[in-house]
């Protein structure tokens, strides 16, 4: 597996289609492996996909609708009777704190999982590791819902040139990098100098909402941002009254926030041809847009030049 990927596990909204299981997105980054809303029948998508539980550190959960979580009890076990040697933390809403026990708990099995449910009762960091943090915004969906977004901390990119120029050599960089500065021949040497600022990479997942402020803060520079388009814009009047966004305002959002990949999911069995969701996002959004398919793989773009 590639070191910063998605794998598409499901793509239906509500009704699980024959070409469509229900909702459920593994995220692969740099060792973390974040399942993001394991619908119905995630488990048997996982090995379909290559996807093991013990790849799994993280659930998010999004919301308690059916096709976001009625996957979890599957998983769950599935990490008991692997032995999952790590913890999974899970995140979720806290007003769904009952639903969770139960899918965690919904039938008899025996149960040596480390999972540890972290509720969420707002906008938060959620994670924080030294290279990246997670967030959660709160989104507008009629039961409490969070859309999660994971950002790389920047770095800094070395510039050989400016080094030769100001003759940084061999272990003299090490010192560089690890201190910020060095001296050489009385010369002292900041970071600043020879280095640029490398943008540190974003992943952002948007699920069911209608437009609010928490979509465009998820998708703010994502490099990829999954987000549900339940809806063609011909429905918006559906869209709205149910909670949901249609792929014309999932690609104006990317468009205004500077998404780059932009992978649209979670459609409602209404339409049978997937093209349309491409043609109407492709009229608002020049990047590159992918109309999620089951069981495929999204590697998270090269970094910005
Ligand atoms: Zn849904």
């Amino acid at each position: 597996m590639s070191p910063r990927e998605l794998v598409i596990l499901g793509t239906a909204s509500q009704v699980p289609t024959r070409t469509r299981n229900h909702n459920g997105y593994f995220l692969s980054w740099d060792g973390e492996g974040i399942l993001f809303d394991p619908g119905d029948g995630t488990q048997r998508q996982m090995a379909h996909a290559g996807v093991a539980a013990s790849d799994i550190t993280r659930i998010c959960l999004t919301h308690f609708h059916g096709d976001h979580c009625l996957g979890l009890p599957g998983v769950v076990q599935r990490l008991s009777l692997d032995r999952a040697p790590h913890p999974v933390n899970a995140h979720f809403p806290a007003t769904g704190t009952a639903y969770f026990e139960r899918l965690r708990h919904a039938s008899a099995f025996h149960d040596v999982a480390d999972i540890r449910p972290e509720p969420i009762d707002g906008d938060a960091t959620i994670a924080e590791r030294r290279q990246w943090t997670l967030e959660a915004k709160r989104l507008d969906h009629g039961i409490d819902c969070f859309g999660y977004r994971l950002v790389e901390r920047d770095g800094r990119r070395m510039l050989p040139e400016l080094l030769g120029a100001r003759g940084v050599h061999g272990p003299a960089v090490g010192v560089l990098q690890r201190e910020g500065a060095v001296t050489v021949d009385g010369d002292t040497i900041s970071l600043a100098d020879v280095s640029e600022v490398r943008r540190g990479q974003r992943f952002a997942f948007v699920m069911d909402t209608r437009l609010c402020a928490g979509v465009r803060e998820l998708a703010d520079g994502a490099d990829l941002l999954v987000i549900e388009s339940t809806y063609l814009d011909v429905d918006a009047g559906l869209a709205e009254a149910h909670g949901h966004l249609t792929a014309g305002q999932a690609a104006r959002v990317a468009a205004e926030c500077g998404v780059r990949t932009l992978v649209l999911t979670h459609f409602s069995q209404r339409y049978d041809d997937p093209a349309l969701f491409a043609r109407e996002a492709g009229s608002f959004f020049d990047g590159e847009v992918v109309v999620a398919e089951d069981l495929t793989r999204i590697p998270v773009p090269a970094r910005r030049p």
